[in-house]
């Protein structure tokens, strides 16, 4: 099963048709279909680890100043809390933490409901441990490339570039969010991970892009998955209001 990491940007792509959204449709057409999708969003952060094991997950609306239609959005598909344990036994580093209670947030549905808007597909999210390092999330990735033969879909959900106090409500990409992001791009085609999990290295436009770590630790768990020279494709291509990158890629 390819793994893919989405750019979600604005949660208005729930809803409008755009270049985004019909790139989410495309690359999800293009997929064989999983037997269940497992995301990790840049909206669940934690201290430890966890996976949601609820039988039916809500729609947490996690976003404020929105209009009021896409507060009545659900996304109702089912979980699987088989699945949930099968990840944590599969884990041997840490201890995975079930959570029953937890919902999914717009990082996961405001894209699967644009790829797979029948919602009939079991849906988990792994959570973001904030006090780890991005190497600790490459690492997690790794142990969790099983899935990928397990016909799981694993879907990172995100932003390369993402630093929303900078941004701005117009078309324009800021010179250090475009360097950065094909600075990305060009590593991620030479399989260079180390450059990507130690980005602090490269300086200010790096500094500048993972302003805050959330959004660009989804990335290292796809990468974790992926096999040296595995082919590469990217979409949606394109720094939106400045300084959020929307990059999209697949692998396998
Ligand atoms: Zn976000």
């Amino acid at each position: 099963m390819p793994v893919l990491y989405i750019g979600h940007g604005n949660p208005m792509n729930a809803i409008e048709d755009n270049e985004f959204s019909r790139a989410w449709i495309k690359a999800a057409v293009d997929l064989p279909i999983p037997r269940a999708i497992v995301c990790v969003s840049a909206h669940w952060e934690s201290v430890g680890t966890e996976v949601s094991t609820a039988e039916r997950p809500r729609t947490i609306h996690d976003f404020f100043g929105f209009p009021t239609e896409m507060y009545a959005l659900q996304y109702p598909a089912p979980g699987s809390p088989e699945m949930a344990e099968e990840i944590c036994a599969m884990v041997k580093s840490i201890q995975i933490r079930p959570n029953p209670d937890r919902g999914l947030d717009h990082g996961s549905w405001s894209v699967l409901m644009r790829m797979f808007p029948k919602a009939e597909l079991p849906v988990l999210q792994i959570s973001l441990d904030q006090t780890q390092s991005t190497q600790f999330h490459y690492d997690l990735g790794r142990q969790l490339k099983q899935l990928r033969e397990k016909e799981i879909l694993v879907v990172g959900s995100g932003n390369i570039v993402h630093n929303l106090p900078m941004m701005v409500w117009e078309e324009t990409a800021f010179q250090w969010a475009e360097e950065y992001d094909s600075k990305i791009k060009e590593w991620i085609l030479a399989d260079d991970h180390q450059s990507i999990i130690h980005y602090e290295k490269y300086g200010k436009p790096a500094h500048l892009s993972v302003n805050t770590g959330e959004h660009y630790e989804p990335l290292m768990y796809i990468l974790g998955m992926k096999e040296p020279g595995e082919p590469v494709q990217f979409f949606t291509e394109k720094i939106w209001g400045g300084s959020v990158s929307m990059r999209s890629l697949r692998i396998g």
